[in-house]
């Protein structure tokens, strides 16, 4: 188990298997479901479907292109149904690495908010790219379906509605997160989630996070 401490690897696949354990610790990828995939010279790295994140291997991740033709196929495994909604990211923000996590502060808050999360005044919002203290942070809801790979246009389309941020969440659900490369995704990732977490709880404390103290 890699911990929490920074990745040490720097090829896609390395990376990807080590980011894996990382976020199986924290919670986000358990029972198969969740992960990351990274983008690097027109190669997209991802892993197979229904796969336990923390025990993948290098070897048996896929390869595709920029345009979503698979390039390296594993001996084993089917592509991830994730696939066309982390290549949303990729088309409509030039991501370097989408994360997909099952975290529950992620699902929780989509309990407590309607079609946009909002949370504002919390030190944590600096940590997301052109977000500061005194911001109002806002996130689209889109609503969960039966199957993940229904949930690419409704994805795209809250994608395009809402230019400054870097996640969608999804209903009873989870999240996805990106940024320009894997550092960015993570930082991003840890951060929303904290935010996330700071919005259910405060709520319990009788405290609204979607307004300024
Ligand atoms: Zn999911």
């Amino acid at each position: 188990m890699a911990g929490t401490s920074a990745p040490t690897a720097t090829e896609p696949r390395e990376l990807i298997v080590e980011l894996c354990q990382q976020f199986y610790a924290q919670g986000w990828v358990s029972g198969t479901g969740g992960g990351i995939s990274i983008r690097e010279n027109g190669r997209v790295y991802m892993a197979p479907s229904g796969v336990q994140k923390e025990r993948l291997r290098p070897e048996e991740l896929f390869v595709l292109d920029d345009a979503g033709e698979v390039l390296e196929a594993p001996e084993r495994g089917k592509l991830s149904a994730c696939a066309p909604l982390f290549y949303n990211a990729f088309r409509l923000r030039d991501a370097g690495a989408v994360l997909h996590s099952h975290s529950i502060n992620a699902m929780l808050a989509t309990l407590i908010h309607g079609s946009e999360f909002r949370v504002t005044h919390l030190e944590m919002l600096k940590g997301i790219r052109g977000t500061g203290y005194h911001d109002d942070l806002v996130i689209p809801i889109i609503e969960n379906t039966a199957h993940e790979c229904d949930l690419a246009d409704s994805m795209a389309a809250a994608i395009e509605a809402y230019p400054k941020s870097h996640a969608v969440l999804v209903r009873r659900h989870g999240v996805y997160v990106w940024g320009k490369d894997w550092v960015e995704a993570k930082t991003h990732a840890e951060c929303y989630d904290y935010l996330f977490e700071a919005s259910v709880r405060m709520k319990q404390l009788g405290f609204d996070a979607s307004k300024a103290p």
